[in-house]
């Protein structure tokens, strides 16, 4: 270990200080779980297009799914610290593995949890806490994804049900999921229903061909009269605003997600660059690269701050979705740069498969995307500070 890293990898200006010894243990296991359980298959998985579906019981016994619940719904009641280093760490090892976990922990389990009836609480979160059931978040369609509110998915009410039409894109866990968290609109307004798999009318495909987050199942949902009862609909969650607050519970945890990412593509450039030998010496000395690693440094440290802030301002309970965006945006785009500069170092190894950092690269071109694009974080922190809003 070098006087630059602290237990848990490069952190110049000593984040880690600020975390306590729980904290710590929850990060350090997390990081072995990874050590020793994705990092040697991922590769495999991602160069198949497959999901390493066997760590998902283990991703349940560890406590990561919902981990921010309390005990009574299955979580583990963490606290925001705890739970962005958690994340972080799963990032470290795959975006996919993190996305599996964001999904089925906050966007599923949160949108029932804060939008819920009692008995839906009780019937999904501790089964979905115990990866009993897998759940998905399906909001965006094939012609409406920055803007939410164009959806065309219906719902309406009709003899004691309500009916399903139109269709989602792009849902990750879409194909897998045993209950879709849909959001349709109802007379007009955006609300959530709950859609159980192997309901008629209801189809849900894998799909194919992407070149980013190999390692995750991503689906296509269509809705044709698909009858559910009308006690699947979140009574709570009426109007596009809920499905929003449950998406800014996820961007936190990508924030902290895409800096595992990046320490990963750091970490990996440094230990290259120092055993590479060109023109007699290693190409970590030569000015170029070490520029890099400077600028990768900075925007890791920078990135680091950032997450700590978010976190102590989501534990008072004061934290802003601008806050939010303004740290889903920076983080994911500089994590992205780092991944482009760590393949850059490699060379031609930068490109195989044999080292993380492509792979990391190929993933951080959906983390930008998903999640709101990195230019609607954008102006969504040009509202904040103009108080003028440049899309809605
Ligand atoms: C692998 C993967 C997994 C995903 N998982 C999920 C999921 O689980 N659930 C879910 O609901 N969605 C999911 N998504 C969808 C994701 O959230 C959307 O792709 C994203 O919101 C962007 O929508 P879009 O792709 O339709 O792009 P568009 O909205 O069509 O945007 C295209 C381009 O136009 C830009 N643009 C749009 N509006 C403006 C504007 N006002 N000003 C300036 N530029 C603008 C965008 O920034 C972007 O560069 C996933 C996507 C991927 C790739």
């Amino acid at each position: 270990m070098s006087d630059h890293e602290t237990e848990g990898g490069i952190d110049l200006f000593e984040t880690a200080a600020e975390f306590n010894e729980e904290e710590k243990r929850i990060r350090d296991t997390v990081r072995r779980f990874v050590d020793e359980r994705v990092i040697p298959i991922i590769a495999d998985h991602f160069e198949n297009g497959t999901f390493p579906s066997e760590l998902i019981p283990i991703l349940a016994e560890m406590g990561l799914l919902g981990s921010q619940l309390p005990p009574e719904y299955g979580g583990s009641g963490l606290g925001a610290l705890a739970y962005g280093l958690v994340m972080q760490e799963l990032e470290r090892g795959d975006s996919s593995l993190r996305s599996f976990v964001t999904v089925q922990g906050t966007l599923s389990m949160y949108s029932i949890y804060s939008y819920g009836t009692e008995e839906q609480k009780k019937k999904w979160l501790p089964r979905l806490a115990k990866a009993e059931a897998i759940g998905c978040f399906a909001l965006t369609e094939p012609d409406h994804g920055s803007d939410p509110a164009g959806m065309v998915t219906t719902a309406r009410e009709d003899s004691g049900a309500f009916v399903l039409n139109g269709s989602k894109m792009w849902i990750t866990n879409g194909a897998i999921a045993d209950v879709a968290i849909v959001w349709a609109k109802l007379d007009g307004e955006v609300q959530g229903f709950l859609v159980e798999k192997g309901t008629p009318g209801f189809t849900a495909l894998e799909q194919k061909h992407k070149l980013s987050l190999r390692a995750s199942h991503t689906g296509e949902l269509y809705f044709n009269d698909c009858r559910i009862p009308l006690e699947n609909r979140l009574p709570k969650a009426v109007g596009l605003k809920a499905a929003l607050s449950i998406l800014n519970e996820a961007r936190f945890g990508i924030s902290f997600g895409v800096v595992g990412a990046a320490i990963n593509c750091f970490e990996t450039a440094l230990e290259y660059a120092k055993g590479r030998t060109q023109f007699d010496r290693p190409i970590a000395g030569f000015q170029i690269q070490q520029e890099r690693f400077a600028e990768m440094a900075t925007e890791i440290t920078k990135a680091q701050l950032l997450c700590i802030r978010l976190a102590q301002l989501k534990d008072t309970g004061t934290l802003r979705p601008a806050q939010v965006s303004l740290a889903k945006r920076n983080n994911c785009m500089q994590a992205l740069q780092i991944a482009r500069m760590a393949r850059q170092i490699l060379g031609a190894n930068g490109i195989s498969l044999e080292y993380p950092v492509m792979r990391h690269l190929c993933n951080l071109e959906t983390v930008v995307t998903y999640e709101g694009t990195h230019d609607i974080h954008t102006l969504a922190i040009g509202r904040e500070v103009t108080g003028i809003s440049a899309f809605k």
